[in-house]
């Protein structure tokens, strides 16, 4: 059947047994380099698929998002990365207007003010860049796992981003942080040196602490909010595994 034909169960059932490489690389086939990209956080996740990728492909689109406010540890790992792998990240930057507009009348850190500015700022720094990068596109690939929280349990290996306009693939949606640790360790990737200090994911600099003992792994992101808002709008909670696109898939 042509790739024009699928829909997401046809994609779903194809790929079902793929282990994270072999999804990697159906997906790079599929909707072939440059339709798919893979949006970088820097995280611990996000480590492990750019050794898988580098191994599969070595031209690969990685795109990495600098709000402007990231850690100063987050900055150097995206040096290291690149060093090692040889490749170049695509940084993507919010429009500096947006951010003038909204600094200019909010405030540097208005993101303690409110759930609707936080939002706000996320929007600008992390949602709108993405959504400029993702135009045209066929398909994004990005490191959620079902074990980060109740919002992700239903990710799926393929998904349709209704967000974005676009495919999403979670090649370690199902692993768990044990496997991704042990793959970081194994294949000597280089990680964020937050990790060792508490820090299980790493958002912004003012919106990321440490976690303590029994805390969820996600309790240290903006956490002076509750659970049901820990989300930064690049995920949406109501994830798209029975939708399908508008349409069916078309290859550029
Ligand atoms: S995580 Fe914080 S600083 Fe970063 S974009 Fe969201 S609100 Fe703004």
């Amino acid at each position: 059947m042509p790739v024009s034909e699928y829909s997401i169960a046809d994609f779903l059932k194809e790929v079902k047994n793929y282990s994270p490489e072999e999804l990697l690389l159906w997906s790079l086939r599929t909707f072939e380099v440059p339709n798919v990209v893979f949006a970088s956080s820097l995280g611990a996740e996000d480590q492990v698929i750019t050794d898988m990728l580098m191994n599969i492909n070595p031209h690969p689109v990685i795109c990495t998002l600098d709000t402007g406010r990231l850690p100063e540890q987050t900055y150097r790992l995206m040096d290291t990365t690149r060093e090692k792998y040889g490749f170049r990240y695509r940084v993507l930057f919010p429009d500096y207007r947006d951010v003038e507009t909204m600094v200019s009348n909010s405030g540097q850190n208005l993101f303690y003010e409110s759930v609707e500015k936080r939002k706000q700022c996320c929007a600008v720094r992390k949602v709108y860049p993405l959504r400029r990068a993702f135009k045209g596109l066929s398909a994004w690939i990005c490191g959620l796992r079902k074990e980060q929280s109740e919002s992700r349990a239903s990710v799926g290996k393929v998904e349709w981003d209704d967000n974005f306009g676009l495919y999403k693939i979670n090649p370690l949606c199902d692993w768990t942080n044990e496997q991704v640790w042990e793959y970081l360790r194994k294949h000597q990737v280089p990680y964020n040196t937050l990790h060792d200090h508490g820090y299980p994911t790493i958002g912004c600099d003012p919106c990321t602490r440490a976690i303590r003992s029994g805390d969820q792994s996600r309790a240290g992101r903006w956490w002076w909010e509750s659970a049901e808002h820990k989300e930064c709008g690049l995920h949406s909670s109501e994830h798209a595994k029975v939708r399908e696109p508008n349409g069916i898939f078309k290859r550029a």
